[in-house]
């Protein structure tokens, strides 16, 4: 008989397979068992057919991949522990000293400062573009250009490019195209069939989505995805993941997993709510400008009419106002700070509604022709009651700014 404590390591009962439940089971190994020596040499993790070791994937990290390209119309998935570091694996995959990534001007602010940062100290120069004028990226693709990235919608100010052109523009040049598709989040356009029915096929390169928000659902997630549907682009990236060893962990993939199905449902209510309060900021005279593509006046509705109005089409949950200049920053804070309902914090995608003052003029080359002067505020729009929120707002105009 053995010591107990190595009974218990090895103890032989095996449950009965065939378990069946609406969540999938999780599992968890950095150490992952071989059958045999055989076994161990034989087993391919690159392909998805075996386990090698908790890094290179387990059951539960493969299938959150596949409903993930799922999702997005993908064939190929990447797993990182943040939006940014999905950003980061691909920048690190494909620049190399001397090269240049172009970004648009209303890129996520990270993105930028990883180009200033790390990519700039490696070598690896950058430059914006206007999103809002493809003729500006075609002018500014040069001969050592390797990477464009995208945002449809902006994250802060929310205008819409016209997101067909700007990847042929890429594509007349043989340039790769990366969209950070967070916003869009598989739900309100298809990022790799974006002119659909058309053969062939008008997509991006790469979509990159910061599962932290729509996906985790919660607030309470990061974790990142880099999805393609080229094989051999694909391993590239997966080898520069494996190399950096990057991973996510069981407990994280499961929470997605289980947000996953009703994400659909949150989009719709998100972007519904959202919708409703921009059109009530709209008739407010605080603000000069309201941001939202679904907007008639917002910068690039027309762009996106074309691209999302479709059945399952759609927009996320943010928008963003510009207060009358006649408003000073204290008041402006003060507005902020007298909000009940919509809290201070970063980030979007949960059931809580958040908003964050931005210091626009910080953050853009040139302040956007197509944008009014003033202060502007990001709202990203929960799950609650639209009729709370909105007195929410009123309240907090009527406490900062009467
Ligand atoms: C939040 C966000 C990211 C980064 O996601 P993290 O998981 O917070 O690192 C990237 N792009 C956009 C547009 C985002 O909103």
């Amino acid at each position: 008989m053995a010591d107990l404590t190595t009974t218990l390591i090895h103890h032989p009962y095996v449950p009965p397979a065939g378990f069946a439940a609406p969540q999938p089971g999780v599992f968890k190994a950095s150490t992952v068992i071989f059958p045999n020596v055989a076994a161990m040499r034989n087993f391919e993790w690159k392909d998805k057919t075996a386990y090698t070791y908790g890094l290179h994937g387990t059951p539960t990290t493969y299938m959150l991949e596949e409903r993930l390209c799922t999702l997005e119309g993908g064939l190929q998935c990447l797993l990182l522990p943040s939006g940014l570091a999905a950003i980061a694996n691909v920048a690190l995959s494909l620049l190399r000293t001397g090269d240049e990534v172009l970004l648009p001007d209303n890129a996520y602010g990270p993105n930028k400062v990883l180009a200033e940062g790390e990519l700039k100290a490696w070598g690896i120069t950058h430059q914006t573009y206007d999103p809002m004028n493809p003729q500006d990226l075609a002018a500014k693709i040069g001969p050592r250009t390797r990477l464009v990235w995208l945002e449809a919608a902006g994250s802060v100010t929310l205008e819409f490019p016209d997101l067909r052109e700007l990847v042929r523009v890429c594509q007349a040049r043989g340039v790769l195209t990366a969209l950070d598709n967070t916003w869009g989040a598989g739900l309100a356009f298809a990022p790799f069939d974006l002119t659909p029915g058309a053969s062939p096929a008008l997509g991006v390169d790469i979509s990159v989505h910061a599962l932290t928000k729509y996906p985790s659902g919660g607030g309470d997630v990061l974790m990142g995805s880099v999805i393609t549907r080229d094989a051999s682009l694909h391993m590239k990236l997966k080898l520069t993941h494996m190399r950096l060893g990057l991973g996510v962990g069981a407990n994280d993939a499961e929470a997605v997993l289980r947000a996953l199905p009703s994400m659909a449902l949150r989009y719709r209510a998100h972007d519904e709510t959202a919708r409703i309060l921009a059109r009530w900021c709209e008739a407010r005279a605080e603000f000069v400008q309201v941001l939202h593509p679904a907007l008639i006046d917002s910068p690039g509705h027309g762009h996106w009419l074309t691209l999302c109005q479709t059945e399952s089409g759609g927009a996320a949950g943010l928008f963003s106002v510009i207060f009358d200049e006649k408003f000073n920053q204290d008041q402006i804070d003060a507005f902020c700070n007298a909000l009940k309902l919509f809290r201070l914090g970063y980030s979007w995608g949960g059931p809580m509604s958040l908003v964050m003052p931005y210091e626009l003029a910080s953050m853009r080359s040139t302040w956007p022709v197509y944008l009014r002067q003033g202060t502007l505020v990001r709202f990203s729009v929960g799950l609650e009651a639209v009729a709370d929120l909105q007195a929410d707002l009123q309240q907090a105009l009527q406490a900062s700014l009467a």
